[in-house]
């Protein structure tokens, strides 16, 4: 049995490489006299948008609240109203589910496509009613969720598609999005992203984004993320305070000139595993090319207790992501239909997270380690 241990995430590892720019940018805000807003966060808008192919990015203090700010950004100029069902994966981080809760709008739950483990495209078709105002897709693990069924659902019913790019920045969709661009960010109506620090780009601390190319949303977003201030001490909405600290601008500009080399740095690992793991116990996602950053590398088994077993006995990290999903959770479990609605069946979310392992494949793990992870997986044997 090998000794050697494979670290699941460290990152102290992953960010050791960008330390010395970051004390650098860190330094600037710290001399600048100047401490909300500013020109790092306005660098990391410009960058931001350019990154997207879309017209508007806006610093917020992270992937909840950006996505929060979104949908009351729909809300306050008259695009939903309280009590609208926004359909959303089932398999998915609970923060895109309490965001739609917190909205006051009905967050509709669409079982996953096994192929993908994202959003299934057809049942959310199946599942528009006439309250109906918006779908949002989930870039799960780093794989986009776009396809002709939801440019069906924004260009011939009128829905708005708002991603959920907490995940999934860089990645580049071979389907153009309903702005021409191919890039997360600007496939649907709007896009929330998080710099979380475990994201393939993160900041050290909170932060998030919103992007889009709706010039009034950019606007009501900009607002209520400041008090609702449209100008100074002018306030046109009971806002919030939700603005992206120039100190993790600062960072995450020094980060997102890297973000081609971070993103293709997963795909080399995922390239190893899906070519070299080779075990009839253990199911391995699809390869998507440009189309998946690779945020997790999620295996399924139906044998998990002796895998993770297997796992720990070999010194290999693991995580799951995402053992319980929303819809199990207690916040949620006794919800009435005016909280959360389930038309379908949600079969396939359950049994994704009964069987879902999450291999190392951030910046921790080294393309030698990525061969040796599977070469011991090939050994494991489920009893
Ligand atoms: C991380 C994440 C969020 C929330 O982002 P925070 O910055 O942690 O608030 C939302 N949705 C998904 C899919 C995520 O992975």
């Amino acid at each position: 049995m090998s000794t050697k241990k494979y670290e699941f995430l460290s990152l102290g590892t992953v960010n050791a490489p960008y330390m010395p720019a970051l004390e650098a940018a860190v330094e600037g805000v710290l001399h600048s006299g100047r401490y909300i807003g500013g020109p790092e966060v306005s660098d990391f808008e410009h960058k931001l948008a350019a990154i997207c192919g879309c017209t508007h990015a806006i610093g917020v203090s992270n992937g909840l609240d950006a996505l929060r700010l979104i949908l009351r950004g729909y809300i306050e100029t008259g695009v939903f109203s309280e009590g609208d069902e926004i359909i959303v994966p089932a398999n998915t981080y609970i923060a895109s589910v309490l965001a739609i809760s917190d909205a006051r709008l009905v967050p509709v739950l669409v079982d996953a496509d096994e192929a993908t483990s994202n959003l299934d495209t057809t049942k959310a078709l199946a599942a528009i009613t006439s309250r109906t105002k918006g779908i949002m897709p989930v870039h799960l693990y780093g794989r986009i969720c776009w396809d002709e069924n939801l440019e069906k659902a924004a260009t011939q019913l009128g829905l708005k598609i708002i991603e959920d790019n907490a995940q999934a920045i860089g990645a580049r969709s071979s389907f153009a999005g309903l702005n021409g661009s191919h890039t997360t960010g600007s496939l649907g109506h709007a896009a929330a992203f998080s710099f979380y620090p475990t994201k393939n780009i993160g900041a050290l601390g909170d932060a998030g984004a919103v992007t889009t190319s709706d010039t009034g949303l950019a606007e009501a977003v900009r607002a209520l993320a400041n008090y609702g201030s449209d100008t100074r001490y002018h306030n046109i909405y009971r806002g919030v305070n939700c603005r992206l600290d120039p100190i993790q601008a600062a960072i995450l500009n020094v980060k997102l000139d890297f973000l081609e080399q971070e993103n293709a740095r997963r795909r080399v690992l995922a390239e190893i595993y899906g070519t070299h793991i080779n075990n009839p116990s253990v199911r391995l996602p699809r390869n998507d090319g440009e189309a998946c950053v690779w945020h997790q590398y999620v295996v399924h088994t139906a044998d998990r207790k002796q895998f993770t077993d297997f796992l720990d006995a070999n010194g290999i990290g693991w995580d799951m992501h995402y053992a319980t999903p929303p819809h199990m959770q207690p916040c949620y479990s006794r919800a009435d239909s005016r909280e959360l609605l389930i038309p379908t069946s949600l079969e396939v979310t359950e049994r994704l997270a009964a069987e879902c392992v999450s291999l190392p494949v951030s910046a921790c793990t080294s393309p030698e380690d990525a061969h040796e992870i599977a070469g011991i997986i090939n050994s494991f044997k489920a009893s």
